[in-house]
């Protein structure tokens, strides 16, 4: 506002004149500057602002960082010099639709830098209007967002392949696999799975390394991809698995792939200085013929794989309807055997093992039943499902926490202290620390670890490193190692010496014949005299007669289990015979 006076003929003021402009217009000018300066300021993000013809007026810092042309290069030019051929032609009819009708857009368009590097930006363009309406500029505003998408594609690949080998992992195959099915359904044609384990690929790991291990495992990928048509899908499941769906194949072509797939497998692999053979087993199963769904198919032609691998492996089985029956059952158990610990249906009972000398009751081994829907199931039904659903860590964690309250027990009710030994499966030393939740089942029920011997299969000593390591710890603590069913395994005899065992087990196939086949017999005395020499007791299991009884002991077989001397027993029962046993050779 302006102030002047107003003066007579005199020069006398006669009174004040008062003028006022309206300077509103003025003032949202400046505001919108600064407004529009604050926003060129953002390091970030690139601006332009541009006239209604879309010629650029100008562009900030951030806007030359990114593109890579500097304010003189563009003002007056389009933003089109920006333009890539990785935008569709209708978005930008799109985007100006939005733009006129409602004053903004926001999305993503490729463009490309003054290099010619294409990249993708998110981009929001507004209009900025007069007093009365009319636009009168357009400023656009944009991030470069090519490493965010290139991170989320990164995570999306992720999610959808194995890493190691680049190949589909499970969940990939198994939306192809629905979708192939959706597909069929309709067009009656016929697909197939096929189910691919590398037989002892464990070995190769063990023996040569994990790298090498992994290299194998590449090369493994290749062929199989080599095998089969640009429309199948090669994925691996984990670990030496690998499964192959073939879209649109009959049981014949299905039977060439399965039989193309072996041999190239079991070709020679070649790493540095090392050549290695390893052989595959095959499961083969077929929609519609063997199942009805993914989950079926997955399902039956694993049974098949196993099949295949039961006969020898380096073969390939289709599935079959027996192994629809087994795999129900199968099933089924699996289903209860997750319940059973809950609803605790576990039991244990306890088979005496005694000094073959003197007949002195000298432990007992803890075997464990189940009790389902009031009948009991054996251990060989349920273990085997029980390992390859992996519910046998908690099967073998029940039961040792149950033998440490059992001991408990009975050392309260006076019984006299004998050692009890627990089975703890193969498929168990796989999982990492099961050392240390082993030992900490038997601190919580305060007994002393030496009343108890841990049973384990030559199995586990195949993974060299880990077994040493968990035996170490599990030794070290105090409980006592025994080998199970010796003999039957691939355990070579210098491998022992290598591990803290204290105990062998002749397993009963051996037991069986020492009294009758010489064979037998010279297997047997060989163990004997094997343990006695590297400092180890020898338990023979399966004692069933008094002939067997006299050549182990002859033989020098210090201990013996079996029905011969009592079956595995309810433990009341266990506990009276050892009572009566304790008296008897006491008096
Ligand atoms: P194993 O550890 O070798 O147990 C010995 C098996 O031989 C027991 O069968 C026992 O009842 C049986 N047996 C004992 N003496 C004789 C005999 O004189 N003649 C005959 N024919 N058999 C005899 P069971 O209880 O059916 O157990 C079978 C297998 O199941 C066990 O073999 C063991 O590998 C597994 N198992 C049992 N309990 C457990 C457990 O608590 N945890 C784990 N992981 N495995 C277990
Ligand atoms: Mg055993
Ligand atoms: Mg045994």
């Amino acid at each position: 506002m302006v102030r002047f006076p107003l003066f007579d003929d005199d020069g006398a003021i006669t009174g004040t004149c008062f003028q006022a402009t309206n300077i509103t217009a003025r003032k949202r000018a400046e505001e919108r500057l600064r407004l529009a300066a604050m926003v060129f300021d953002r390091p970030s993000e690139g601006v332009m602002v541009t006239d209604t013809e879309q010629r650029i007026l100008t562009v900030n810092d951030a806007f030359t960082t990114l593109t890579g042309f500097t304010r003189q290069e563009v003002v007056g030019k389009k933003p089109s010099i920006l333009r890539s051929e990785k935008t569709p032609a209708e978005l930008y009819v799109d985007m100006w639709n939005k733009v006129n009708r409602v004053g903004v857009w926001q999305g993503e368009i490729w463009n490309r830098r003054k290099n010619g590097e294409p990249f993708l930006e998110w981009l929001s363009i507004n209009t900025v209007k007069d007093k009365s309406g009319k636009v009168v500029n357009y400023v656009g505003m944009f991030s470069d967002i090519t490493k965010v998408r290139e991170s989320q594609q990164r995570i999306e690949y992720l999610a959808t392949h194995d890493e190691l080998t680049g190949l589909p992992n499970r969940a990939l195959f198994n939306d192809r696999l629905h979708l192939a099915l959706a597909r069929v359904e309709r067009s009656r044609e016929s697909i197939g799975v096929v189910f691919i384990d590398l037989d002892n690929f464990k070995v190769v790991n063990d023996t040569l390394g994990h790298v090498t291990g992994d290299k194998l495992l590449k090369q493994a990928a290749l062929r199989l991809l080599d095998c089969v048509r640009a429309e199948d899908t090669v994925a691996r499941l984990g670990g030496d698995e690998f499964v192959v769906l073939l879209e649109t194949a009959d049981r014949r072509e299905a039977t060439l792939t399965a039989e193309r797939l072996l041999s190239a497998l079991s070709a020679s692999y070649h790493f540095d200085e090392h050549e290695c053979f390893i052989s595959a087993s095959i499961g083969l199963s077929m929609f519609p013929e063997d199942a009805a769904d993914a989950n079926a198919l997955m399902r039956n032609a694993d049974s098949a794989m196993y099949r295949a691998k039961d006969h020898g492996k380096n073969a390939f089985r289709f599935f079959t309807a027996d192994l629809a029956l087994q795999s129900t059952r199968r099933l089924a158990l699996e289903t209860g055997l997750r319940r059973a610990i809950d609803n605790g249906e576990f039991f244990l009972h306890y088979q005496p093992q005694i000094n073959l000398e003197n007949h002195q009751a000298v432990g007992a081994e803890a075997l464990v039943r189940w009790q389902a829907n009031g009948e009991v199931v054996e251990p060989v039904v349920f273990i085997p499902v029980a390992e390859q659903s992996n519910l046998i860590v908690a099967i073998d964690e029940w039961v040792l926490g149950e033998v440490c309250r059992q001991i408990v027990e009975w050392d309260n009710s006076g019984l006299p202290p004998v050692r009890i030994s627990v089975n703890i499966s193969a498929r168990h030393f796989r999982k990492e620390g099961m050392a240390a939740d082993l030992m900490q089942i038997v601190s919580q029920h305060g007994v002393s670890p030496q009343r108890l011997c841990i049973e384990i299969t030559e199995g586990v000593l195949m993974d060299f490193e880990r077994a040493q390591r968990m035996l170490a710890e599990l030794v070290a603590f105090g409980l006592m190692i025994s080998i199970d069913d010796f003999g039957t395994g691939f355990s070579s005899l210098s491998y022992l010496k290598r591990f803290p065992i204290h105990e062998l087990k002749i397993a009963r196939s051996f037991v069986d014949g020492i009294s009758t086949n010489s064979d037998d017999r010279a297997i047997g005395s060989a163990i004997i005299s094997l343990a006695r020499h590297l400092g180890m007791r020898v338990v023979a299991e399966g004692v069933e007669m008094a002939d067997q009884h006299a050549e182990l002991d002859a033989s020098g077989c210090h201990n013996g289990q079996g029905y011969l001397y009592a079956r595995p027993l309810a433990p009341d029962v266990f506990a009276e015979w050892l009572r009566a046993r304790t008296l008897s050779s006491l008096s």
